[in-house]
């Protein structure tokens, strides 16, 4: 099953880190994936932002979430159906990016969601409290008993 990170790294663009301090994360990411028998398909990080410091990450994008871009870049390049797919995050902009792009959305609620803007698209599909929940919700919703 193909299996996507998907994340905004606007640390890039306000010049707290250069992209390669990208390159350690996603070693780790798969690492950790790896000890649960898993490979991400790819990572993608969006370096962008409207108020930056360095000028070329520095504007609108459509990568940078609530906007849907990283997830149709990875349908489009990894022949993903969308339509099958799950978004799994941790603040409503992801569940509305996941949404735009045509995905069911779990949203894991552990506080990092401060702001709770309702909107059009940002209603989850379903709410858990950690990654292994959201696992189990996705299986269950995919295979009823
Ligand atoms: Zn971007």
């Amino acid at each position: 099953m193909p299996l996507f990170v998907i994340s905004n790294q606007s640390g890039v663009a306000l010049g707290k880190f250069a992209p390669s301090a990208l390159d350690p994360v996603e070693a780790r990411l798969q690492a950790l994936a790896a000890r649960a028998g898993v490979r991400f398909t790819a990572i993608y990080w969006c370096p962008h932002h409207p108020q930056g410091v360095a000028p070329e990450y520095t504007r609108v994008c459509d990568c940078r979430k609530p906007a849907p871009g990283m997830v149709l870049r990875a349908a489009r390049e990894h022949a993903i159906d969308l339509s099958r797919s799950w978004f799994i995050g941790d603040i409503l902009d992801d569940v509305e990016a996941g949404h735009r792009a045509g995905c069911r959305c779990v949203l894991i609620d552990n506080g990092n969601e401060t702001e709770w803007l309702r909107g059009d698209g940002r209603e989850p599909d379903i709410v858990v409290t950690d990654m292994r929940e959201a696992a189990l919700a996705i299986v269950a919703a995919e295979c009823p008993a």
